[in-house]
């Protein structure tokens, strides 16, 4: 059966890069009718939080991203000793006791000869009673995978094929020093155990794949399907990694953000397929395809968020916006007529409460210097409100009549007397809302 992942470590709140991870692997799985698993990476106790556990979870379900399972790898740490203790067996995982400052100069001195900055091995040569001192001097080493040097080779599903010399990568480190399990080994061992088979994540995962493909072949597990889509960057191509703290879900959908036009867009960007807006998750999951996906940087601009958000809600029927509309201040008697005039007008929900308090207050007027004069002498035609659905007709006609204006150099100026802004609703059906015209009075 196909079962995908999706595995944030619980460091932070989900972003947008995060989501794609997330929406590619759920979209695989429910294409496929199988199973979608939310495995929460919280191996490191100290950054782990349950704070971001919860809105990771939050937010997944904000978006509709239901996952089969939840697991979390601190519940596993059993299985993962195991595994650690079969590497060892085989002569796979070694101890090496090097402190950061000396793997560092190690480093410098190879980037200063030309060298590619791999790991030496030195730790390979130390003999048991070195390692005993060393243990006393230092405490327990870290333990490292050995890689074998062959060339590690798989077909990507979006990068194609893919071809890594084993020797170009260090022995990864799996185990840290105070015994913590890093994700890389934690990750093999449950997507062996929870057969996971397919894995799609960022580029940033390369070269962990690699190792992780010798890992796999060693413990004796199937290899999954790996796909690793391209990073996000900016709109100008700039990279978004320091930005994305600021592109988080929950973030977005304070700003009024809607999941149906953050899953139109995230489902297709950097696709050859074209953004649409999609309201039916069915027809979201059918039209995937992560071969049309390309290795190039996609570009993300949240402004693209919003149109579609837009569209999505001058869709939808009162029903569904009726918490926000109360919440505006709109008594129940004038929510359909009020959701009716503004829902095509409204970037967000957010708007609603600006065009109750223009219809309760009355706008500040925009009055062209060219149009004072005109606007004046319309005004003066207008009746008191309330007004009904006949008043802009009506008065507009008398005012056309007096002063021989028509089409746009007549409505438009009342337009902008009455409501301050040059787009908006239908002027017919917002009058009978408008309690309050600030201009000339
Ligand atoms: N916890 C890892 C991360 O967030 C998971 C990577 C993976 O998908 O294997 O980077």
């Amino acid at each position: 059966m196909t079962t995908t992942r999706f595995a944030p470590s619980p460091t932070g709140y989900i972003h947008i890069g995060n989501l794609r991870t997330a929406l590619m692997n759920y979209l695989i799985a429910r294409k496929a009718g199988g199973s979608f698993i939310l495995r929460i990476d919280d191996t490191d106790p100290e950054r782990s939080k349950e704070e971001y556990v919860d809105g990771i979870k939050r937010d997944l379900e904000w978006l509709g991203l239901h996952w089969d399972r939840v697991d979390r790898q601190s519940a596993r740490l059993d299985l993962y000793e195991a595994a650690a203790q079969k590497l060892r067996d085989m002569g796979r995982f070694y101890e090496a006791f090097e402190t950061p400052t000396e793997l560092d100069l190690k480093r410098k001195k190879q980037l200063n000869m030309g060298k590619p900055p791999v790991y030496d091995r030195a730790a390979l040569a130390l003999s048991e009673a070195e390692k005993e001192r060393l243990r006393a001097e230092r405490g327990n080493g870290v333990w490292r995978f050995k890689l074998n040097h062959a060339r590690i080779e798989w077909d990507d599903g979006i990068l194609g094929d893919i071809s890594i010399d084993a020797a170009s990568v260090s022995d990864p480190v799996l185990i840290r020093g105070d015994g913590q399990v890093l994700y890389t080994l934690a990750s093999v061992v449950d997507d062996t155990e929870m057969g996971v088979t397919h894995v799609v994540r960022g580029s940033d995962h390369v070269t962990n794949t690699a190792t992780q493909i010798q890992m796999i072949e060693a413990l004796g597990g199937t290899l999954p399907v790996f796909a690793h889509h391209s990073l996000l960057t900016g709109p100008q191509g700039e990279a978004l990694s320091k930005r994305l703290g600021t592109l988080a879900l929950r973030d977005l959908r304070a700003q009024g953000v809607q999941p149906a036009a953050l899953l139109s867009l995230m489902a297709r960007l950097g696709s050859s397929d074209p953004v649409e807006l999609q309201t039916d998750m069915a027809a979201l999951i059918d039209g995937f395809d992560i071969s049309h996906f390309g290795s190039a940087p996609t570009k993300f601009d949240a402004e693209d968020l919003y149109p579609l958000t837009a569209r999505y809600l001058s869709g939808l029927p009162l029903e569904a916006v009726a918490e926000e509309v109360s919440a505006a201040g709109v008594p129940d008697d004038k929510a359909e007529e009020f959701w009716a005039v503004t829902r095509e007008n409204i970037r967000t929900l957010k708007d609603l409460g600006g065009w109750w308090t223009l219809m309760q207050n009355g706008a500040e007027p925009q009055i062209d210097a060219e149009d004072a004069d005109f606007v004046a002498e319309a005004l003066a035609l207008l009746p008191e409100p309330p007004f009904d659905a006949e008043t802009w007709s009506t008065w507009t006609a008398e005012v056309k009549a007096q002063t021989g204006r028509k089409g746009r150099g007549l409505f438009m100026p009342l337009r902008k007397a009455l409501t301050g802004q040059a787009h908006g609703p239908d002027m017919s059906a917002l009058m009978p809302l408008l309690q309050v015209v600030k201009a000339g009075r």
